[in-house]
């Protein structure tokens, strides 16, 4: 029912690891030893079963494999369970166990028509026919052991609940194998446990039942009529599931391409396009934030207005476009020389607003000196300035009686201190 696969056109190729693949080999190995050791031990011989029902088997076992559908994550899921739990019912366990190991055995050899490379699809095809042979031999095993009949005739209510136990403990019996497979590789195995899914697998053994009573009962004109109706079933279910999935797979696209669209638009939000730093709205907003924050935990912070000094003058004298690269050649060395913890924003024209958010006045002092020289020191000759831009900076700590505008306006008093006397200066 569910089985590991790799597949080409499947939305995500399971490729087996060497632990993998290590698995899905001793898996067939114990599963021929199984196989050898029933059929050694068999109270009536192989030989006598028809050779019409292992044909009609095989076929149907292949048919209802095929019927299937890829879930992104664990594997793929088909209607094989319907012919594991007939063929239980028709032939007994060890039979079917034969026959639906070989389905299964043979089965994911066409995907080499689609490219799927040759280690691909032996270790999926080992893989799956050990696992369903276990399956089908062990759970078919408990059924007879609790009394259950093979070949099926009728159905009461003590063949129910042995029924009831024999689809129950191959399902849990194929889950864990998965599991076993997917835990192996470190996959992610999201989506394991679907209703979808547990209803299918549920409704295949309801269906088998049926098509193995039929089959016993041997009336063939019911039983093309039930296979016929069955597949019809079996193929709007997939198309159905195939259906949800790609729905699934899209609104999946879709959501990731809304969060990137999402991130991509706060960050237009909040950032200034020719500096590339914050912009006025997210320094506004960030202040009252921080300013809540430092009330809660006790503490300080300092805010510093740096404004470029006759700036006015470089573009009139050079260009608009010289102004320009000089405010993004400023932008980056306030950048580069402040803390990644540190706030940097262009607050205005010509104007940025730092926050150093644990620093003292005297703390902030130092390393607005140390940014003042630097934008100084910066060769500017190379933009064909003949003098150094320099800038002008006031700063202001927080106090609780403060709101962030008040801040603001306090170091932007200091700015114009600093302006009026003589500029190039910090302020404090
Ligand atoms: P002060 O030393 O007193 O600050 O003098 P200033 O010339 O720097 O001040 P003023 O406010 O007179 O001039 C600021 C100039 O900044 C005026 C404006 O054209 C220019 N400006 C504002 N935004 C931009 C911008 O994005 N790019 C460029 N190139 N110039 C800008
Ligand atoms: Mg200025
Ligand atoms: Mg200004």
């Amino acid at each position: 029912m569910h089985t590991a696969t790799s597949h080409p056109d499947g939305p995500s190729p399971l490729q087996w690891t060497r632990r993998e693949a290590g698995y899905a080999i001793a898996l067939f190995i114990v599963a021929v030893l199984a196989l050898a050791v029933a059929t050694l031990k068999a109270q009536t011989p192989l030989s006598v079963i028809n050779l019409d029902s292992v044909l009609f088997f095989l076929l149907y076992g292949l048919f209802t494999i095929s019927i299937g559908y890829y879930h992104p994550n664990v594997g793929y899921y088909s209607f094989d369970r319907v012919a594991q739990v007939a063929s239980i019912l028709v032939l007994g366990p060890l039979a079917a166990a034969w026959i639906n190991g070989l389905a299964s055995l043979l089965y994911p050899w066409h995907r080499l028509r689609t490219g799927t490379p040759v280690r691909e699809v032996a270790l999926a095809s080992l893989h799956n026919a050990g696992l369903m042979t276990l399956v089908v031999l062990s759970c078919g095993s408990l059924y007879t052991a609790f009394g259950g009949v093979a070949p099926l005739t009728t159905i009461d209510s003590n063949s129910i609940l042995r029924l009831v136990l024999l689809v129950l403990s191959m399902q849990g019996l194929n889950d864990l194998g998965m599991l076993a497979v997917l835990k192996l590789g470190r996959r992610d195995i999201s989506g394991f446990f679907q209703s979808f899914a547990v209803a299918l697998e549920l409704g295949s053994g309801a269906a088998a039942v049926l098509v193995a009573v039929v089959y016993n009962t041997m009336d063939l004109q019911l039983l093309v009529l039930l296979l016929g109706v069955l597949s019809l079933g079996m193929l709007a279910l997939r198309e159905f599931a195939s259906m949800r999935m790609s729905l699934e797979r899209l609104v999946e696209e879709r959501t990731e391409s809304l969060r990137q669209k999402t991130r991509e638009l706060e960050q237009l939000a909040t950032q200034d396009k020719l500096t590339g730093l914050f912009n006025r709205r997210y320094a506004d907003s960030y202040l009252v934030k921080q300013l809540a924050h430092s009330e809660r935990a006790m503490a300080t912070f300092t805010i510093a207005l740096a404004d470029l000094d006759r700036f006015k003058q470089i573009n009139d004298e050079h260009s608009h476009a010289v102004g320009d690269e000089v405010l993004r050649v400023v932008a980056n060395t306030l950048s580069s020389r402040c803390r990644k913890s540190d706030m940097i924003a262009r607050y205005g024209g010509e104007e940025f607003l730092i926050c150093f958010p644990d620093a003292t006045l005297d703390t902030a002092f130092k390393l607005c000196e140390e940014l003042r020289l630097a934008v100084e020191q910066q060769d500017w000759s190379s933009l064909g300035l003949q003098s150094s831009v320099t800038m002008s900076v006031g700063l202001a700590q927080s106090r609780p009686e403060l709101d962030a505008n008040e801040i603001v306006n306090i170091a932007d008093q200091r700015l114009y201190a600093a302006k009026k006397s003589g500029r190039n200066l910090v302020v404090a």
